[in-house]
């Protein structure tokens, strides 16, 4: 067969789309195939989103794509409602936080800000290829000497805090400096949903940093909605690929990843139809392109080991509950469209919660984050922790179990809300896995953790985006940085294959 395209793509998640039109607008001609009837991966569709609050696309991707960034971003910095144990919730917007008393709001002013200092001179790596241990090559290393440099530049005594601290547990560090309540439950969320952690666990201030730096790239510290929020973002990433002339096919799954000697050939879908390139790059998590897509008989015995013993087991379900109005808050006041709640009212409910669930138990009382999507008249709710392999599976009884304790848990926080449901769906991670091809149902493809980040991001001897086999990239977020709505994995991916030159 000879080849119509430079380059396929497997999968049109944000990322897969991110990477294709960086192809696409350097003039390659690219395809991309979707298993699913619609394009942005977890951003979902009006039926279910898997991702609802895609608030963290790089205004760096944003430009170098020339997207609308008037529609993208629309001066709509994040509401933020963290509710405690009683009370009505503390309103967050960045550093800010009213609702508390003085001496905790100015204690969370300095801390947001001293972090969100350390994550900027951290996320300098985030556009990176990350060097390769031992072997690293000029432009890998200037990356890593930037980040140096940035964090110098933090000074002295802000620089030995952030090596203090980076290693070490959110816990220790909030409970110190702000002390346990309804914020410390904000950061300690953001420092583990998604992951399979709890507070007390090492390594949670570094995946708080992740998302400080990934989450605050406007340099105000706020987090940002997409004018017209997921579908916006999905039409406009779609819309970049095709304007520079690549071809897009949804309801069109890979089945296998062709090998022709020991480069990368082409693909074959699961209708038997082969399309030939010399670059493929997936969008599907490290484990499914590499075991599933690819096969182990073209890896060596190691490699095999290694990215079978990656972590990737999802310990995030979402919810959907469809309401019949618009629920009130506690403490007055009703919730808004694009809203993000959050409901952890300490760290150690959310501690708590992961105990049950790092022992294969759904909490009682899981932490959740949710939002009001006015006009579809939903919530929908991140529920952690629900773990992958649960014990006994997820049955009907299960999903069930997780949604009434879901709900008991908001309408505390909105009252009369569990009144008002008139339907209600379950998305758990081994669903979500089966959905996207999403190992373990990760929310990052793989455990955003010490042991499987920069170099060792999905495992070692597989960062760089590129695969053993020459011509198979992965870009998705497996790959480095990892995942939320970002488009950075998706970018860089793109770019190591550019600079390859191999398409
Ligand atoms: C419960 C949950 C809630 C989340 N909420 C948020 C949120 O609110 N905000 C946020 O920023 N992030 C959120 N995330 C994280 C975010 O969804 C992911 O990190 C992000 O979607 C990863 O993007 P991606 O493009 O790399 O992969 P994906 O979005 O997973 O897309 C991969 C695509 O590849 C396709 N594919 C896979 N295999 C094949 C194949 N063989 N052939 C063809 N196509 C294939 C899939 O169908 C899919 O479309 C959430 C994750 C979870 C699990």
């Amino acid at each position: 067969m000879s080849p119509r395209y430079d380059a396929i793509l497997i999968g049109a998640g944000h990322n897969g789309l991110v990477a294709a039109a960086v192809l696409a607008r350097k003039g390659r001609k690219v395809l991309v195939l979707e298993a699913r009837g619609h394009l942005g991966g977890m951003l979902g569709d009006a039926d279910f989103r898997v991702a609802p609050l895609p608030y963290a696309l790089r205004p760096e991707i944003a430009k170098a794509l020339q997207l609308d960034q008037t529609m993208l971003y629309a001066a709509k910095p994040l509401d933020v409602l963290s509710f405690g144990a009683d009370g009505p919730p503390v309103r967050v917007s960045g550093g800010l936080a009213t609702g508390v008393d003085i001496a905790t709001a100015e204690a969370y002013a300095a801390l947001y800000a001293r972090l969100g200092r350390q994550a900027r001179a951290l996320g300098a790596m985030l556009l990176e290829t990350p060097p390769s241990l031992g072997k690293a090559n000029l432009s890998e290393m200037a990356g890593l000497a930037r980040m140096a440099l940035k964090m110098r530049l933090l000074g002295k005594a802000e620089m030995r805090d952030l090596l203090r601290i980076v290693l070490s547990n959110a816990w220790d560090l909030l409970n110190d400096e702000i002390g346990d309540g309804p914020l410390a439950g904000l950061l300690a969320m953001d420092a583990t949903l998604g992951g399979a952690m709890g507070p007390r666990s090492p390594g949670t201030v570094l995946t708080l940093l992740y998302r400080m730096a990934s989450h605050s790239p406007h340099g105000h510290g706020l987090r940002v909605m997409p004018e017209g929020g997921p579908d916006a973002l999905v039409r406009a990433l779609s819309d970049c690929v095709t304007a520079a002339g690549g071809e897009i096919r949804t309801g069109a799954p890979v089945d296998r990843i062709l090998v022709d000697g020991d480069r990368a050939a082409g693909v074959r879908l699961a209708s038997g139809e082969e399309i030939a390139a010399p670059v493929v790059l997936s969008n599907a998590s490290p484990k499914t392109t590499l075991l599933t897509l690819l096969g182990v008989e073209h890896l060596d015995g190691e490699f095999v080991r290694r990215c079978r013993n990656m972590a990737s087991r999802g310990m995030v379900a979402r919810l959907d509950f469809d309401i019949a109005q618009a629920p009130a808050l506690r403490g007055g006041g009703a919730l808004k469209s694009g809203q993000r709640l959050v409901l952890a009212p300490t760290m150690q409910a959310i501690e708590t919660a992961f105990n049950a669930a790092k022992y294969g138990n759904l909490p009682d009382r899981p932490a959740l984050e949710a939002s009001y999507d006015g006009a579809a008249k939903r919530l929908s709710v991140s529920a952690q922790f629900a773990p992958y392999d649960l014990k006994g599976g997820w049955t009907d009884e299960a999903k069930a179990k997780l949604s009434a304790s879901a709900l008991t848990v908001l309408d505390e926080a909105l009252p009369g809300v569990a009144s008002t449901v008139t339907g209600s769906r379950v998305m758990s991670p081994a669903d979500i896995e089966a959905g996207y091809g999403a190992s373990g149902g990760h929310w990052h493809h793989g455990e955003l953790r010490v042991d499987q980040l920069l170099m060792l991001r999905p495992f070692d001897g597989a960062a760089q985006y590129r695969m053993p086999v020459a011509g198979l990239y992965l870009c998705g977020a497996g790959a480095h940085p990892g995942g939320d709505i970002s488009g950075a994995a998706g970018f860089n991916a793109a770019t190591a294959a550019l600079r390859d030159g191999r398409n």
